[in-house]
């Protein structure tokens, strides 16, 4: 290695050779993941490409974090997490922003995972390796854009998750974002909270594009018993923000005003690459599939891969901070009795 090298200089965590655990990705899940390693006396490596790539970031309040009555937004309690994991920087090495480009098994390691920091790629083994990279939701896209919900969304006025935000739409005339079966069955949940209203806007998409048979029929069965209104039109553009509500323009010059908007379109990435190169499993829905105690199970035999763990939204769950924190503890604990 020639130039520059970041993991001998002041001011940066110095990368080993080997540490008893390797976290991929430092959101809410992998930070725990670290922390905990650290309270357990164990080393970690804390890989991440940064806090902005994490799902809660532009989540401005949050209403069921413990501990905040009044809520708290997604990048403080990532930078409180952050400011833990810094704390406990003998055992546990926070390199960021680095980029995990694969994860290996091998003899020696027994994995070896391979991340670009600080422009150079560089190399470190983990007794066990813990999978923390989330998941990347889908943003609506207006003129080939996604950048122009996103004043909307800092403001909580369009909001992504129905477990997350759907209290805060009770009374409210609701845009619902989205024409496939994930979108109208996410309309279809809304009513739980008693919307005012609901509607959706395909975005100039056939509604359920890609769904037939028995569950287009159940899907359309359950919409006609709701007052589930349908707008077709291409999307040209949003307003309403100084007025904190959401309106959308159309493609033929019309204006429909909502109080809220929810994005349903899913996910745009479920950062599976490096799962599927380990021979994980995968539900239905794309998430990666474990045992109870976070332990990744592989496709071809059911059977746990060793020291292989998955926590937080990339494992088949509820997408919920306090479940990547639980997710987070389940996998450490368990490396720790088992692995380490
Ligand atoms: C708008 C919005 C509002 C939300 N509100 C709430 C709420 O009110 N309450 C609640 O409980 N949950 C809420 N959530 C869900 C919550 O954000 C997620 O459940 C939580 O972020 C999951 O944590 P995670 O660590 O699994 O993933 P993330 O927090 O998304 O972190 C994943 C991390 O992995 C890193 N990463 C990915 N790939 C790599 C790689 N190859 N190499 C290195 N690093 C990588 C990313 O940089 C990122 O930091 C909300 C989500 C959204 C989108």
């Amino acid at each position: 290695m020639t130039g520059f090298v970041p993991d001998e200089m002041p001011g940066f965590p110095r990368l080993q050779e080997s540490y008893d655990l390797v976290i991929v990705g430092g959101g809410h899940a992998g930070l725990q993941a670290g922390l905990k390693a650290a309270l357990l006396g164990h080393s970690a490596a804390l890989l991440d490409r940064g806090p902005k790539y994490s799902r809660s970031y532009y989540a401005p309040t949050m209403d069921n974090i413990p501990g905040f009555p009044d809520g708290i937004s997604g990048h403080k309690l990532l930078a409180a997490q952050i400011a833990a994991v810094r704390k406990v920087d003998r055992e546990v090495g926070y390199f960021t922003p680095a980029e995990v480009m694969s994860v290996e098994r091998t003899e020696a390691g027994p994995y070896a995972v391979a991340f670009d920091w600080l422009k150079q790629r560089r190399v470190t083994r983990g007794r066990a390796v813990i999978l923390a990279m989330g998941v990347v939701d889908r943003m609506p896209v207006v003129g080939g854009k996604i950048d122009p919900i996103f004043p909307w969304a800092n403001q909580a006025i369009v909001e992504f998750c129905v477990l997350c935000d759907g209290h805060t739409l009770s009374d409210r005339s609701v845009a619902v974002l989205g024409h496939d079966a994930f979108a109208v069955r996410s309309a279809i949940d809304l009513f739980h909270f008693r919307p005012a209203s609901v509607e959706l806007l395909t975005n100039g998409h056939p509604l359920l594009e890609g769904s037939g048979g028995a569950e287009r029929a159940d899907l359309e069965r359950q919409m006609a018993e709701r007052p589930i209104s349908l707008h077709d039109s291409e999307i040209v553009g949003f307003d309403g923000i100084r007025e904190h509500r959401f309106h959308v323009r159309f493609a033929d010059g019309s204006v429909r005003q909502y109080d809220k908007g929810f994005s349903a379109l899913g996910w745009y990435n479920m950062n599976s690459q490096i799962p599927r190169s380990l021979g994980a499993r995968f539900d239905d829905d794309g998430f990666v599939v474990t045992d109870e105690d976070c332990r990744v199970l592989s496709d071809a035999s059911g059977e746990v891969i060793p020291g292989l763990y998955c926590v937080g939204d990339l494992r088949n769950g509820w997408n919920q901070i306090p479940e990547a924190w639980a997710t987070a503890e389940r996998a450490v604990i368990h490396a720790y009795s088992w692995y380490l």
